[in-house]
């Protein structure tokens, strides 16, 4: 017999349930029927899916899928430990070295995820006397991260390094760490995020500098290394996180930096201490992955190539792309800005039921009244579904009033 329906104790969270559905934001999870492709289904509807951060067709890469075969058949399908009892297998440690050697760094220790490794890491190297310098945009797993450190949390304004400075002169005097952050790609907006000018800001007041390249792994940077590399930074950020589980196409997170903090993320990281690690087969997949970055490079040309072309025609067609109130997109991620909640996610279901597959975003995730449908090109998209995938926007958009 099933579990009775919800008790008092819970009837709480029926009533928060009861108001999203009241603003039109209550979502349903779509289900995927098959392979993570450019056209697939979902929920039984064939779709163009502009909706996966799958950047580089990678997750369903046949060679990854054999990388994954092979190493299950070697190495069995669990790990069995977390990574400091009994749980680092030969192949974790060679996916390590390969991305610190890819990435141009002494060492790398990976994460089960990047949610993981941004949380696992924040809090692991700051503590409560210490300060971090995050921008109002950065992702949820570095808040989390930095709320677990128990540090103080001073938010700067989106990219204003004004704010930031001005932040840091205040703390100049007081004894704490400071740790100054920022995401690599800003993963609502599309936007990159300033490392350059935030790492000579952390430089000049001495603070820690930690970039978050989840949507700039496989995306940014000579063959995909990330926007470290895409500003020349090498040498001048301490800790470079990046995820396995977006144009990686598999699962987990990284950190990038000296011997010395992966060394200490391997004794204190949270999530490496007490959580098990990847099974045999992510990490044969990823080591695949960044085969095929080092040597497919055509990839990306290819992601950027498509990028160019969809947003040129989005704005063409008069859709705000960002850029107004809110960031401009400068990378594949392209949002299509609404305003109202449950415009956005009307806009979304009546795309899916014309075939195309766009996630609409709301508040908390975007601020309020910046409700969006967010799109990300893939390498993978063929121009014959980015014109379908545009002609049927331009179309329900026209219907809806959203374009005029
Ligand atoms: C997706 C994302 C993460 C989390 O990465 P996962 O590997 O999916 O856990 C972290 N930071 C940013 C900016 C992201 O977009």
């Amino acid at each position: 017999m099933t579990q009775a329906a919800t008790r008092p104790q819970l009837a709480h969270l029926t009533a928060i349930l009861n108001d999203l559905r009241a603003k039109g934001t209550h979502f349903k999870l779509r289900v995927l029927d098959d392979q993570q492709a450019p056209v697939c289904r979902y929920d039984g509807k064939q779709v163009i899916n502009l909706a996966s951060n799958n950047y580089l067709g990678l997750a369903n890469d046949p060679r990854l899928i054999e990388a994954a075969i092979a190493a299950t058949q070697a190495f069995g399908v669990g790990s069995g430990a977390v990574r400091t009892i009994a749980g680092t297998m030969r192949i974790h440690m060679e996916l390590e070295e390969k991305i610190a050697r890819f990435k141009n760094v002494e060492a790398c220790v990976v994460f089960q995820s990047g949610f993981a490794a941004n949380a696992g890491t924040v809090s692991a190297i700051l503590g409560k006397d210490d300060f971090i310098l995050s921008d109002e945009l950065n992702h949820a797993s570095i808040i989390d991260g930095a709320r677990l450190s128990r540090a103080t949390i001073k938010v700067f304004r989106h990219k204003d390094m004004v704010h930031c400075e001005q932040l840091l002169h205040e703390l100049a005097d007081a004894p704490g760490h400071k740790l100054v952050i920022t995401d690599g790609v800003f993963s609502m907006d599309g936007d990159i995020g300033a490392v350059d000018k935030l790492a000579a800001l952390a430089e000049k007041y001495g603070a820690i500098m930690m970039v978050d390249d989840a949507h700039a792994s496989g995306v940014l940077g000579r063959n995909g290394r990330g926007s470290v590399d895409h500003f020349g930074m090498h040498g001048k950020v301490d800790v470079q996180v990046g995820t396995l589980s977006k144009a990686i196409g598999s699962l987990g997170g990284y950190v990038c930096g000296s011997k010395d903090l992966i060394d200490y993320l391997y004794h204190r990281a949270r999530p490496f201490l007490f959580s098990t690690s990847h099974p045999p087969s992510v990490a044969a997949t990823c080591i695949e992955a960044f085969n095929i970055l080092e040597k497919e490079p055509e990839r990306i040309e290819r992601l950027w190539a498509n990028t160019r072309y969809f947003q040129g025609e989005l704005k063409r067609l008069g859709f705000n792309i960002g850029g107004v109130n809110t960031p401009a997109t400068e990378t594949p991620i392209t949002p299509l800005i609404v305003g109202e909640g449950r415009k956005a996610m009307d806009l979304s279901r009546a795309l899916f039921d014309e075939g195309v597959m766009a996630t609409g975003i709301a508040f908390p995730t975007v601020p309020e009244g910046k409700a969006r449908i967010r799109m990300i090109l893939t390498s993978e998209h063929t121009r014959g579904e980015l014109d379908q995938a545009l002609e049927t926007l331009e179309r329900v958009a026209r219907r809806m009033g959203i374009l005029g």
